[in-house]
């Protein structure tokens, strides 16, 4: 295994892009080099939190202290990385490249999921885990930002295979984890039972039960109440906190929803509950459309039998719509909830919808959400909009922690206050500041982590 301070994929030796990532004038100056970086989800991140650096900058009469402090900020604390090998049914081996990206620990144990997907990389590991940092920051959570992650199509794998390579991966990473260390959870294409996999192989591990060291666990295994729907729960939290704000009413308002995994169709569903009208959702073959609004019962029904939205729109009668034009909708608010950048420089110019709520992480780039503002389309960010998982997430870790089991009553209603908080101190920041609403939660979360490092004399 090796600890790798910055990634491969860029043909840039190692020196000059720590130097980079650790100077924003030094990463300002060069052009060259950021025409790689920005293209990626690490470059966003990083562009993300430039963004604030001025405004932020008034409130520390020692500057010296606040910019040693946002150089650290512009990278992870550590990324380890590995090849994992396991064995596959036919009796071959097989090896995935596997990261974890511990951005910072300032606020509290790092916090984050793991993700199983083909377009892994250390750079998008390390942008999530940077994310994750100012999510629990902005939610007032006592984490900092980690996120993990194997190149790897779990579609193709069986699952016994799976389950080694999970079990795997919780081996590689267990010297760097822990109830108070890192706090590892699901993400795109893991669940719980991955984290039961996971989990299992750790205690194996360490000898001893441990089950605050992960979260968005099985029920059974010291999982919360209110987990697998709590992102797409404070989504709709979000969204009817800006409504009720606007003065407008849920049943005027269309949604359409990119994605429908844990987080998509958990905010479809709730949003319906809700009042709002979901017209649109889509799987990464495609979407289906209801200008009245979607009956997701039938719709989830098909695609368990069919497997994606594009044959259950061959076999029933749904209207087929495809990703491209689901996104250029006319529809009052868009939820992106697949993965990032799905809203970018060559789409942002065809979007209608009045307001974004990103679900994903990282859905709308930079570059794109320049054009949208300028639109006059409201972004709400996901550092607050998808917060609500690792909100619950919290909630699981503090039962754990206390060998408790809280109401799902409880989850909710503790869920709710916090994202609501969340949602009036950005919104204040928004109007005082005349700041986007991404703005207004970079300006809170990262002046709470800034101030951690400052009182920890890490600077
Ligand atoms: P998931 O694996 O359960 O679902 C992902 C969904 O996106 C699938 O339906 C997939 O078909 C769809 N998809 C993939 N590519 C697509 C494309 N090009 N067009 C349309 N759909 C596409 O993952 P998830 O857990 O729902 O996570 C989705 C996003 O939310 C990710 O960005 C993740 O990091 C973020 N997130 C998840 C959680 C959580 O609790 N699961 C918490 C916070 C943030």
């Amino acid at each position: 295994m090796g600890v790798v301070g910055l990634g491969q994929p860029y043909s840039i030796s190692r020196v000059t892009r720590e130097q980079m990532f650790s100077s924003p004038s030094l990463f300002h100056r060069n052009n060259c080099y950021n025409l790689l970086i920005m293209k990626s989800a690490w470059g966003a991140a990083l562009q993300q939190l430039d963004g604030v650096i001025s405004l932020l900058e008034k409130d520390y009469p020692d500057k010296k202290k606040f910019k040693k402090a946002i150089s650290l900020l512009r990278k992870p604390q550590n990324v380890i990385s590995k090849k994992l090998t396991i064995k596959l049914d036919n009796g071959k081996k097989k090896s995935f490249m596997a990261f974890r990206s511990q951005h910072n620990d300032a606020r509290g144990p790092f916090k984050g999921g793991i993700r199983f997907h083909p377009n892994v990389s250390e750079d998008e590991v390390k942008a999530l885990s940077m994310w994750m940092t100012w999510k629990c920051a902005v939610v007032g959570l006592p984490y900092g930002g980690a996120k993990g992650g194997i190149v790897v199509d779990p579609k193709k794998l069986s699952k016994t295979e799976l389950e080694r390579l999970s079990r795997a991966y919780a081996e590689f990473i267990s010297p760097h984890i822990g109830p108070r260390v890192d706090v590892p959870a699901p993400d795109v294409n893991t669940n719980e039972q991955i984290m039961a996999w996971m989990l299992d192989a750790y205690e194996k591990k360490i000898g001893q039960r441990s089950p605050a060291t992960f979260t968005g666990k099985p029920i059974a295994l010291g999982g919360s109440l209110g987990r697998t729907e709590a992102t797409g729960r404070g989504g709709v939290y979000v969204l009817q906190s800006y409504v009720k704000e606007k003065k407008l009413k849920p049943e005027k308002i269309s949604i359409a929803i990119q994605g429908f995994g844990n987080v998509g169709f958990w905010f479809a569903k709730l949003a319906q509950e809700a009042g709002f009208k979901v017209v649109a959702i889509s799987d990464s073959s495609g979407g289906i459309y209801a200008a009245k609004g979607l009956n997701l019962d039938k719709i989830t029904k098909a695609k368990k039998r069919y497997g994606s939205f594009i044959e259950a729109t061959k076999k029933e009668k749904f209207k087929f719509i495809s990703n491209k034009d689901l996104l250029s909708l006319k529809v009052d608010v868009l939820a992106p909830a697949a993965l990032e950048g799905a809203i970018n420089d060559k789409n942002a110019g065809n979007i209608k919808a009045k307001v974004i709520i990103e679900m994903a992480n990282g859905p709308v780039t930079p570059e794109a959400e320049k054009a949208l503002l300028k639109k006059g389309v409201v972004v709400l960010p996901d550092i607050l909009c998808n917060a609500g998982g690792v909100t619950v997430s919290y909630f699981e870790w503090v039962q754990n922690l206390h060998g408790y089991q809280w109401t799902e009553k409880r989850v909710n209603s503790e869920l709710k206050k916090k994202i609501n908080l969340a949602y009036k101190e950005i919104s204040r920041v928004v109007k005082k500041k005349k700041v986007s609403f991404r703005k207004a939660s970079y300006l809170l979360a990262v002046k709470k982590v800034v101030d951690t490092t400052i009182l920890r004399e890490r600077v």
